[in-house]
């Protein structure tokens, strides 16, 4: 697919609260949603990761950091009616680093006392059945006593179906198909990125990684890169120690324009950024030093098409 550069910059613009027309008008058009741009940081302008491919009235979640639900419910009431607390329904979880999974018993719980009438489906790398059990295990006195008293929720909406997956096609409706692609990530044994394919459009979110070619091989050509990054510039001032972890758990900004320069993605999002003092703006300008396609540095409750 290809757009000129103009209307396609245009298209790819945040949609906020003086756009919402917009949005209102096209509320089943696919977009990703930025629930959250965080990182382990505690910044209070940037919930914990997560990512909402919403196709056709469904949001998908790519991730569910702490804060999850309550930013879902924001860019619902902004124009993406799918991100409502009782429809979030499915979650693809890229690996369990507690930054990427705080949210996990919001997701199952707050939905359903709102009223979510169906189990939450789930998916990620081996592990995450046991999480969801544990999640459930702790919260058992919660869900007994409000099954058991006066609320009118009854439904199963509590459950959860989690699905531990294996590289490849992992999930697929009348939507959309989507694909688990290992990446490597400090000495996680599993981490995913996910690619999500619909009829208009291709979305990739590389989840944590450091550079991948098998992720350069996914997501060549697609039209939404959503990748995680960190400032190269700062990254000189670092701890050693701390460099060590960074270049073996995540990707700089020189690092990821050489990337994107190999995939061509339409949009390139900065994701997951880790600042160290720097901010959008010069992470942007720290990407084009060495890529000259479009890229914005995404913030919570951005939406791109
Ligand atoms: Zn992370
Ligand atoms: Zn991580």
């Amino acid at each position: 697919m290809t757009l000129p550069v103009a209307l396609f910059l245009l298209a790819a613009t945040p949609m906020g609260a003086d756009s919402g027309r917009v949005a209102l008008a096209d509320s089943n058009a696919t977009r990703v949603v930025m629930l959250g741009t965080g990182t382990p940081n505690a910044d209070p302008d940037r919930s914990g990761p997560s990512v909402a491919v919403v196709v056709n009235g469904r949001a998908y979640l790519v991730d569910c950091g702490p804060g999850v639900v309550r930013r879902a419910a924001a860019a619902a009431r902004s124009g993406t009616p799918a991100l409502a607390a009782e429809k979030l329904g499915i979650v693809f979880i890229t690996h369990l680093h507690s930054d990427h999974t705080m949210g996990l018993p919001d997701l199952v719980l707050t939905p359903w006392v709102l009223e979510r009438s169906t189990p939450l489906e789930v998916y990620g790398p081996v592990g995450v059945r046991s999480m969801t059990d544990h999640v459930l295990a702790a919260w058992a006195e919660d869900i007994r006593v409000r099954n058991e008293g006066l609320e009118p929720e009854k439904s199963d909406g509590w459950q959860v179906h989690a699905h531990e997956i294996q590289p490849g096609v992992v999930y697929r409706d009348s939507n959309v198909t989507v694909t688990a692609i290992p990446v490597p990530h400090a000495n996680w044994k599993r981490a995913f990125a996910y690619k999500f394919v619909m009829p208009d459009k291709t979305i990739v979110v590389s989840g944590d990684t450091r550079p991948s070619d098998a992720l350069v091989e996914a997501a060549t050509g697609c039209d939404i890169l959503v990748h995680e990054v960190y400032s190269a510039e700062q990254f000189k001032s670092r701890p050693v120690e701390w460099q060590r972890y960074h270049a073996d758990a995540h990707t700089s900004t020189a690092e990821l324009a050489a990337l994107a320069t190999r995939i061509k993605p339409r949009l390139l999002v900065l994701y997951h950024q880790l600042f160290w003092g720097t901010d959008d703006a010069g992470l942007v300008g720290e990407v084009r030093r060495g890529y000259d396609g479009a890229v914005v540095s995404g913030r919570d409750l951005e939406v791109y098409r």
